[in-house]
């Protein structure tokens, strides 16, 4: 009877819970033995209650619930050699040789690494802490992987959405409502910071859903000595059709053409410059916080039952897969290669379709 484990690692974010209920109740619809790891990596090393059976009834709930209920958290010990012989002696005991890993591309990364040291890690096990006799670990010789993409910031190649980020957009795009409603009162301009790391999705969607006057995103550094007089510009000219307010978003990942950060601050002085009465906001972690929107439940629960499909269709010689989304259809990839596209932000720019949202933010759509 297979075992298959669930976790969550890395930042959280909305329709984690919803993957982990459909991971739970699919792999049970299928026969197999389910477990949850709780706290990520850190559950996989400790064992203990934090690695233990999950039911049916325990993911209950879970679909309108934001956060991750299971937890998550850094865990410095799984970068290391020794900590992950010692989760992989806790799944050995437990009997587990499957794992769906919803995470960012650290948590898949470390994953994957897992899969491909699992031989050898078995191998040290028996021979030199003889841990476990040869006949015990004959089952577990393989170690099977499969990510689902948890993150806010839309950030992995070759998916069109992850679990999260259509959340985040969503609570984005209705602070800056908000914010936008006291900045007309009072004829201000506001620099709203929000998150993403070094990908701009989160600050280019939200702009284009809130009609900013200006986005600053990692992906299309503006020049360093010109970005200023361009700002300048635009809003004075969005003031003189009739704007009572300007709204500026930047990416916590914005920088110049040189890869100078540009931070709300220093948007802040230039706005001042040109006589805005000029005010900053930085969102934070209200915009990981909350339910998930629909899409995000809806693409969480189909990519987790895709997950143990993925899990029970496996085999040694396959690559680790990561489950995905392409113009609307659940799809498999190599995880190994998704992560390394990630990591050209180029490719990211492509399979995001950023080109047509850069477009969309440079005409003339504002007034
Ligand atoms: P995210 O998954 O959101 O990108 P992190 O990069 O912080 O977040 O990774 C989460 C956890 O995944 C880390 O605390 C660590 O336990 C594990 N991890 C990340 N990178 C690696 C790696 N290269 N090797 C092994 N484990 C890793």
């Amino acid at each position: 009877k297979q075992k298959i484990a669930v976790m969550t690692s890395g930042g959280d974010s909305p329709g984690m819970n919803a993957a982990v209920r459909a991971v739970v109740r699919t792999g049970i619809y299928y026969g197999c033995d389910m477990y949850a790891v709780y706290e990520g990596y850190k559950g996989l090393l400790e064992g203990g209650d934090l690695l233990k059976p999950i039911s049916w009834k325990d993911v209950r709930g879970f679909l309108s619930e934001g956060g991750t209920l299971i937890g998550t958290a850094r865990c410095m010990e799984f970068k290391e050699r020794w900590g992950r012989k010692q989760a992989a002696k806790n799944l050995i005991e437990r009997g587990i040789n499957a794992l769906v890993v919803c995470g960012g591309d650290g948590s898949l990364t470390g994953a994957d690494l897992f899969r491909h040291e699992w031989p050898s890690l078995v191998k040290e096990l028996v021979e030199q802490d003889q841990s476990f006799t040869p006949e015990q670990v004959e089952p577990y010789k393989n170690l099977t992987i499969v990510g689902l993409v948890g993150s806010i910031d839309n950030d992995m190649s070759g998916t069109d959405s992850t679990i999260g980020a259509y959340s985040a957009l969503e609570r984005i795009v209705e602070m800056v409502d908000y914010i936008d409603a006291t900045a007309k009162s009072h004829s201000r301009a506001f620099v709203v910071e929000v998150m993403g790391r070094h990908c701009g999705w989160l600050a280019l969607m939200a702009g284009i859903a809130t009609g900013a006057d200006y986005i600053f995103i990692p992906e299309r550094p503006p020049k360093k000595d010109q970005w200023q007089a361009e700002l300048k510009e635009v809003c004075q000219r969005h003031r003189e059709k009739g704007r009572r307010n300007n709204t500026v978003i930047v990416a916590e990942g914005a920088i110049d053409d040189e890869l100078n950060p540009i931070t709300s601050e220093d948007v802040k002085k230039v706005l001042v410059e040109i006589g805005l009465d000029t005010r900053v906001t930085i969102l934070g972690h209200v915009q990981r916080g909350g339910t998930a929107v629909a899409h995000d439940r809806w693409l969480a629960t189909l990519q987790g039952v895709d997950a143990v499909k993925a899990v029970l269709e496996n085999t040694p010689s396959t690559p680790s897969p990561l489950i995905g989304i392409n113009e609307n259809k659940i799809i498999r990839m190599p995880l190994v290669e998704s992560v390394k596209l990630t990591k050209s932000v180029a490719e990211n720019i492509e399979n995001k379709h950023f080109d047509k949202a850069i477009a969309l933010r440079d005409s003339e759509f504002i007034d």
